[in-house]
């Protein structure tokens, strides 16, 4: 049995404003630096009304999270960043609204856990034959127990001297043909937007923009997404230029999908926008969130086992 919070939320009309959302960001149950509960009272001293919380690969954080927002009026919706192997390339879909009790979603985010171990320790080895030794303890110790993955080597990197930063960490270790680089067999499009469809959620295509793909590329990709279920796609980014947002905003229209937005909030400290300071989707679109207070869509939110 679960208790539900839909009752101490209210819907758009009850605040005499429009809600706000972020739906995208990341807390230290992956490679976010705040814990769910103090990235949740952040949320909550920005304005925001609606988050989701997208944690890469897992969902371990959701019930703490959403425990805090009871506490500070935020309503969380349990989300992840599914990370997956398109066309010989990496894509992030975005999990929004899922049941984290659901055993494809957990199952198949396992496994792609499972991996991020195995990656770690391959990359472990391969920076140790450039000379750079330690650096699975190094990123372990960073990680304490998330969902292991780059940036914790990145700041392990960083904090020994080998790069100034965690930007010049992947500039120079991290990134495809770099020396600490090794591939993952992550989850294949299909399998990510099943696992999504099963839990009950919402698969959506996160930051088209980093892909750098070219327009023709970037509409294969929505047109097999949304024939295989997904959709929605991020089209304000806090990591998208305006001109990027601009151009997810026309994949959404001509797909037909529905249109999201998100901080993609990892750290205090980072460069790009925080939460509250993201630009307004465009009207013509329609909100991933469009149907969340109605109860058309039929899903509780669910904050912990009660029995
Ligand atoms: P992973 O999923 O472990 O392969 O790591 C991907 C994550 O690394 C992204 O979600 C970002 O948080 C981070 N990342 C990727 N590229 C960079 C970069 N150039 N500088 C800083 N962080 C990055
Ligand atoms: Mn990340
Ligand atoms: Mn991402
Ligand atoms: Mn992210």
């Amino acid at each position: 049995m679960y208790t539900t919070i839909e009752k101490v939320y209210h819907d758009n009309g009850d605040h005499g404003r429009p809600l706000k959302y972020d739906l995208h960001m990341h807390s230290s149950v992956s490679d976010g630096v705040l814990d769910p509960a103090a990235l949740v009272e952040r949320v909550a001293a920005a304005g925001i009304d609606v988050m989701a919380l997208t944690d890469h690969d897992t969902t371990d954080g959701i019930e703490a999270a959403m425990r805090a927002g009871f506490e500070h009026g935020v309503r969380v919706i349990a989300g992840a960043e599914v990370s997956v192997n398109w066309q010989g390339g990496l894509l992030h879909i975005l999990a929004l609204g899922v049941d984290i009790g659901e055993p494809t979603l957990q199952q198949g985010l396992a496994a792609q856990r499972v991996c991020r171990e195995e990656r770690a320790i391959a990359m472990s080895e391969r920076l140790a034959a450039t000379g750079i030794d330690g650096c699975l303890e190094g990123a372990r110790s960073f990680a304490s127990g998330a969902s292991i993955g780059r940036s914790h080597f990145a700041a392990d990197l960083v904090e020994r001297g080998f790069a100034k930063d965690r930007a010049a960490a992947f500039r120079k270790f991290l990134r495809p043909g770099k020396p600490g680089y090794v591939s993952c067999q992550w989850a294949s499009l299909e399998e990510a937007v099943a696992w999504i469809k099963a839990a009950g959620g919402r698969a959506v295509i996160a930051h088209p923009a980093r892909y750098r793909m070219t327009t023709a590329k970037m509409g294969r990709l929505c047109e097999e997404f949304k024939a295989l279920g997904g959709e929605g796609i991020e089209v304000v980014s806090g990591t998208h230029t305006p001109h990027d947002n601009a151009m997810a905003a026309g994949m959404a229209l001509r797909f037909g999908l529905l249109a999201s937005q998100g901080s993609d909030f990892h750290d205090p400290a980072q460069t790009w926008l925080g939460f509250g300071g993201l630009p307004a989707l465009p009207a013509h679109l329609t909100p991933v969130w469009h149907d969340w207070n109605t109860g058309a869509a039929g899903r509780k939110l669910r904050v912990g086992r009660t029995g």
